[in-house]
């Protein structure tokens, strides 16, 4: 029995899924899989749950299981969840990467998707659940995709031991024929139950042209117009990256000030008045308080976040690389004024406050939880956010959408695994799933800044993450599950032959894998390719929550002490990004001083940390050693990151990634006995050189060699290397230690395209070059 607050009891009842609860449950009852599918802000990820446990899945200590492909949607849901049955986050809790609040009272566990495929790998028939279910199906995440096809196999096994596991899988837009039609995923296919939700029509205003380049200006234009112009209610604005989404914030917020005071005057307020009048008089209320509180209070400044670069936050990484920063106040804006003659000109606008919040993964997730909360009396809620915004998380009370079209992917290559973050537009789907936003609690506009002709040629679905990138952690994952024609595996949608063969090979090569026997047509050897068993080495290395060839430098690191540094590079280089970005434009001179100097002291402790000799030719790597080891020995304090440009939340992220290392290594072998400390002394001599031959063992295959004189046709080849992979020239970045050295063999732990292929993590080696 559920106590619910009757208040909240009222809210739930509005959800349209609350009148679906009879046929799911019955489905579910009758089918080991159901499909469920609702627009976002139906009810399916907070109520689903709660029909399950009310119904008694979680019975006999056992845990209803809930996945999600983002961190933020696991840690808000569980808290939501938490909220609407009255139960503590000791029974509804959630269990992220790096963290978690899960109990011995657990029966609710929301977590990433990651955290499931781990809990498969130790106990294949997952015993402790009852139910799990899928959510965010339609995203495709690769662990998303992964799982289904593991599910579908772990629900037949356990129907043949007499313990059913229910699996549902939820599912925002109806693009379920990947599910539905795959019978070599589902040979019965699950029913699927559509949920009919209560959305409010939206009108779809396209732009008659499509700016070509500056769609973060005519974001503000946009919401400044609707600001200035129309009735109450929400804007969300849809940009692409978190440094965009800061950029907007900033500007909108100078252009619109206003301060956290609640405006005294509250008995001036009649709920009973009609909209337009209502909107009016909080205007002059709004105008006369903000005006009041500008004066005494200093404005909030919420532009302080730094970057927590990591898998997860791929979409909101690298924004600042080609970022324009937009300090026009205003000035440009070329709108038809309505009736109030003041609300023109370049100057901030006191008297219409608006209540400006970002929202993108990896901001912190108090600021996060804001976006729930209503907006201070008098001010108008305007959320900038990233693709986030789209489907998992629903913000109460938008009435206008703007949508810019695009969205920031890391893009690889498939040959060479050189990789970009591209701005691309979204999908049909998806530009709809954004003007979706706009309706859930009363009509709503949706303003797209292309022309409808522009969005015709969208693509209809998002491709499935799997086929966009290199999939030799997954594949090695799969193998240490046993699977081991990967090819045979029952995939939503398989990656590509190609990308399998280049995982594979790989794989082979840092030992994971046994490389086949040679055999006489390239097609056997082919098909016998992707069939590989997995080597000891291989389970070892699949033990480690990181990347393949990260892995293979942990399982090499047992000799010479060595252990406790391969760890923190390790980390380092999954965590990715230690250093500020400082070749960002800046506000003023004053900050524009402020950056040179920062530069000038990150390189000198850079050259500092790098040294001499042999601890220099292990280069960017080195310099990772020994920023990680001062930044721990200083105590991890935020003092020391900000003086010497060193993002604080990366280092901490760096701390929780080593600790888990650690336990993992020690696990693997115990009578290493290791633990994190946080005065770690540098290496030795010897244990630089030991460090440079599994840096190159991990990352042979990014090999590179610095292009003769002789083959220098052009400029372009200038300080250029070769890669076996690429025609075109590579370079070392500025920001590297070896930039100067321009050593003959470098390995790289990868290529970034900007303004030309950056090698970036290089490290000096000595090889016989066969040519
Ligand atoms: P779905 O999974 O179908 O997209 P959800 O279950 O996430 O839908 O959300 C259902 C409703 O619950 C939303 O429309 C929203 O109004 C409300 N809701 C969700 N999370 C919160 C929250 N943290 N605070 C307030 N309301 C929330
Ligand atoms: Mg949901």
């Amino acid at each position: 029995p559920v106590n619910r607050t009757p208040e909240m009891q009222e809210e739930r009842l509005k959800l349209p899924i609350l009148a679906e609860e009879q046929a799911i449950m019955e489905a579910v009852a009758e089918h080991p899989i159901v499909i469920v599918c609702g627009e976002t802000g139906s009810g399916k990820t907070t109520q689903v749950p709660q029909f399950l446990y009310e119904a008694g899945y979680s019975s006999d200590n056992s845990i209803i299981g809930i996945t999600e492909p983002r961190r933020v949607a696991a840690v808000a849901m569980s808290q939501r969840v938490a909220k609407e049955m009255n139960l503590s986050q000791r029974v509804v809790s959630y269990q992220i990467r790096y963290e978690g609040n899960v109990t011995e009272e657990t029966r609710i566990k929301f977590m990433t998707d990651g955290v499931l495929l781990k809990e498969i790998q130790k106990d294949f028939l997952l015993p402790r659940y009852k139910v799990v279910l899928i959510d965010e199906a339609h995203e495709r995440s690769v662990y998303t995709d992964i799982l289904i096809g593991l599910l579908s196999r772990i629900v037949a096994l356990r129907a043949k031991r007499h313990m059913p596991l229910k699996l549902l899988i939820m599912s925002a837009t109806l693009r379920v024929e990947d599910f539905t039609q795959n019978q070599r995923l589902f040979p019965q296919p699950p029913p699927v139950i559509k949920v009919e939700s209560r959305q409010f029509p939206v009108t779809v205003h396209f732009n008659k042209r499509t700016p070509l380049e500056d769609y973060s200006g005519e974001c503000f234009r946009k919401v400044c117009k609707i600001h200035r112009m129309l009735p109450p209610g929400g804007i969300l604005v849809f940009l692409t990256g978190q440094a965009e989404v800061h950029a907007l914030c900033r500007r909108l917020r100078r252009a619109f000030p206003h301060t956290r005071r609640r405006p005294p005057e509250r008995e001036d307020r009649e709920d009973s008045v009609e909209e337009m009048r209502k909107f009016k008089k909080s205007r002059t209320r709004a105008r006369r308080a903000a005006a009041a509180a500008a004066a005494a209070l200093p404005q909030i400044s919420l532009d302080s976040y730094s970057v927590l670069p990591a898998g997860e936050g791929d979409e909101d990484r690298e924004a600042e690389m080609d970022e324009e920063e937009e300090e026009a106040l205003g000035s440009d804006l070329d709108l038809d004024l309505g009736d109030d003659g003041e609300d023109g000109g370049e100057q901030p606008d006191a008297s219409l406050p608006l209540h400006v919040l970002p929202l993108y993964s990896l901001l912190a997730p108090e600021k996060q939880a804001q976006v729930f909360q209503p907006p201070p009396e008098g001010t108008r809620l305007c959320v900038v956010a990233t693709n986030v915004a789209e489907t998992s998380l629903t913000i109460p009370g938008i009435k206008y959408v703007v949508d810019c079209g695009k969205v920031k992917k890391r893009h690889y290559d498939r040959v060479t695994g050189v990789s970009s973050f591209r701005v691309t537009w979204v999908s049909q789907a998806s530009a709809d799933q954004r003007a979706g936003r706009a309706g859930r609690t009363e009509p709503g506009h949706c303003y797209r800044l292309y022309s409808s002709a522009v969005f015709g040629d969208f693509e209809q679905f998002p491709p499935p993450e799997i086929s966009r990138r290199p999939v030799e952690d997954l594949i090695l994952q799969m193998k240490a599950l046993n699977i081991e024609k990967v090819i045979n595996f029952p995939f939503p949608m398989p990656p590509s032959v190609e990308a399998l063969v280049a995982a594979e090979e790989l794989l082979i090569a840092l030992g994971a894998l046994q490389a086949p026997q040679k055999t006489e047509s390239m097609k056997q050897l082919q098909r016998s390719r992707l069939s590989c068993p997995i080597t000891a080495l291989g389970r070892t290395m699949a033990t480690f929550p990181v990347a393949p060839r990260y892995a293979k430098m942990l399982a090499l690191s047992r000799q010479h002490g060595c252990l406790p540094y391969a760890i923190t590079i390790v980390a380092a280089m999954t965590v990715r990004e230690l250093f500020e970005e400082l070749d960002r434009p800046a506000a003023s001179e004053n900050e524009l001083a402020g950056l040179k100097a920062k530069r000038a002291r990150v390189a000198q402790m850079k050259r500092i940390w790098a040294g001499q000799g042999a601890s220099l030719k292990l280069g960017d790597i080195m310099v990772l050693l020994g920023a990680v080891g001062a930044c721990e020995y200083s105590g991890c304090s935020p003092q020391f990151c900000e003086a010497n440009g060193l993002r604080y939340k990366a280092m901490v992220e760096i701390r929780r990634l080593r600790g888990q290392l650690t336990t993992a290594v020690n696990t693997v072998c115990p009578e290493a006995g290791l633990f994190v400390d946080p005065k770690m002394q540098p290496p030795s001599e010897s244990q630089v050189t030991y460090l440079r031959q599994i840096v190159a063992a991990g990352l042979g295959d990014h090999l590179a060699r610095r292009v003769q004189s002789e083959d220098l046709l052009d400029d372009a080849w200038k300080n250029a290397y070769k890669t076996p992979l690429l025609d075109d020239p590579v370079f070392i970045h500025p920001s590297s230690v070896l930039f100067r050295e321009l050593p003959e063999f470098v390995v790289y732990q990868e290529i970034v395209e900007t303004t030309k292929m950056y090698m970036k993590g290089v490290s000096a080696v000595e090889v016989q070059w066969i040519p």
